[in-house]
């Protein structure tokens, strides 16, 4: 016998959680089926952890910069406070009964299990049928994606889910990928003694951000005596004895560990999604602006492809509970994502870079400001690498794009994300008040220069 419910919300990851929590506090009936850990990649696995690891190693560094602004730090880097935190603090030794007693308390249900879209407001967990009256809603989020070079398979390597339980640093490691997850864990574990190399197919770090951005972190890199090899695919893999080998061309490099960072893979082939007639053979979901597949099904999270971060699953999870709630309000827009890669420098862009722009036929004008060269970034001095770039729309005056790399980019970027969220004219950001002296002055410096 099926169990009549209004909702169930297959992945519990950040916006599945949320979503849930929300309907449920409205009084719906809400079912959170789960086959992990409630609260999804980030807490456990991913933004947390990582971002602990970032802090302690930034710590590092800028005790290193003592030298030459304020006298001598003799520093001794230590992993286990960082691991004790994240097992402590952010993941409870990968517990998830906060995060349950979280949603219980709010008035949801979970159920343990993998969920199977199995009809028009049908779902199965197990041998547990449930009948849904008002949504299916699903984010059941990524895995980490393994690419097939020769031999990898055979080995022992990470993903990002084995790094972030590490109980020490690594007397070496391979990175594949040089995307944003491998290149915070490379920094991460070099600042505390790991000999770090990074191997990135295409030709530069963080391809899919400004080129400027990838050069900046390469360049940082290379003086903290990480080994960035850009333009390098990765022929074969081998682990003998303890140790990794890679060939890549005439490159082979060898170390204790290896980790793979490569991409994700999206969790839709396996959801049923065949018996309400949506396509999930692609890379992601075809979602409308309110987030609907079809009548009644939703998604939300990094199955829908607009960017694989929690504040969109979060975004997305508000607007999904309004239109579920009948309470209206505006359909997703996609113009302003922000993002951030939280190396040192910390690079965050919003919007479309100059390529995207360009490519979508936009009249578009640049320019860049040097962190170095601002007023703040003078003062800093050591750890002051970083620049502002802007992406404008000249036929309609407004930033479509930007980027703030340096420190505190992340934070910089904000201000950014509102002038492309609110396509704020050029003409009133150059006739706003900048604090002095501020890093986002390089914004103020950039804009003179459009
Ligand atoms: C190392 C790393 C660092 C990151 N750092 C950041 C960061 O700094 N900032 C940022 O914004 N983002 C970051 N991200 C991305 C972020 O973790 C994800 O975008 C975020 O978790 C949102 O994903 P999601 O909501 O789509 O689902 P997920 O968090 O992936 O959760 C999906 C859940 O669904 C469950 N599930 C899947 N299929 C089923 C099924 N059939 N039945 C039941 N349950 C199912 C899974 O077990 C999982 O718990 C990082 C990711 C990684 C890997």
């Amino acid at each position: 016998m099926a169990e009549q419910v209004d909702v169930v919300v297959v992945g519990m990851g950040p916006g599945g959680e949320s979503a849930a929590a929300e309907l449920a506090r409205a009084g719906l009936s809400v079912i959170g089926v789960e086959r992990r850990l409630v609260g999804g990649e980030c807490p456990y696995y991913g933004c947390v952890p990582t971002k602990m690891m970032v802090r302690a190693a930034d710590a590092l560094a800028e005790a290193g910069r003592v030298a030459g602004l304020a006298g001598a730090a003799d520093v001794s880097p230590d992993f286990a406070p960082v691991a004790q935190r994240i097992r402590g603090e952010a993941t409870d030794d990968w517990n998830d009964q906060v995060a349950v007693d979280r949603f219980e308390d709010a008035g949801g249900r979970l159920v343990r299990g993998e969920a199977v879209i199995t009809g028009p407001g049908a779902v199965r967990v197990g041998d547990r049928d449930f009948t849904v009256v008002k949504a299916i809603i699903l984010n059941t989020g990524t895995e980490p994606a393994v690419p097939p070079v020769a031999g990898l398979a055979d080995t022992p390597y990470w993903t990002n889910r084995d790094a972030v339980a590490a109980t020490e640093a690594p007397e070496s490691l391979i990175v594949l990928g040089g995307g944003a997850i491998g290149l915070e864990l490379a920094q991460a574990f070099s600042r505390f003694g790991t000999r770090v190399a990074v191997f990135e197919a295409a030709d530069r770090l963080l391809p899919l951000e400004e080129p400027e951005s990838g050069e900046l972190v390469a360049k940082v890199f290379a003086a903290e005596g990480i080994e960035v090899n850009t333009g390098t695919a990765v022929e074969s893999v081998a682990y003998d004895a303890g140790r990794f080998t890679v060939k890549a061309g005439p490159l082979e490099v060898d170390a204790e560990r290896l980790l793979v960072a490569t991409g994700r893979r999206p969790n839709i082939a396996n959801l049923g999604l065949d018996a309400v007639g949506v396509d999930a053979s692609g890379r992601s979901l075809d979602a409308d602006e309110h987030l609907r597949l079809t009548d009644g099904v939703y998604a939300i999270g990094d199955i829908v492809g607009e960017g694989a971060f929690t504040h969109m699953s979060m975004y997305q999870a508000k607007i999904v509970a309004d239109h579920v709630l009948g309470r209206g309000g505006p359909g997703a827009e996609y113009h302003a994502v922000p993002r951030v890669t939280f190396t040192d420098p910390e690079v965050g862009a919003v919007g479309l870079t100059e390529r995207q722009a360009r490519d979508q036929g936009i009249a578009v004008a640049t320019s860049v400001s040097e962190i170095p060269n601002s007023s703040r970034g003078w003062i800093h001095k050591a750890g002051n690498d970083g620049f502002v770039k802007l992406v404008a729309d000249t036929d309609r005056g407004v930033l479509v794009g930007a980027t703030a790399a340096g420190p505190a980019g992340g934070e910089v970027l904000s201000m950014l994300t509102l002038a492309v969220h609110e396509r704020t004219p050029l003409d009133r950001l150059r006739r706003m008040i900048y604090a002095y002296p501020t890093f986002h002055r390089a914004v103020e410096d950039a804009l003179s220069r459009l």
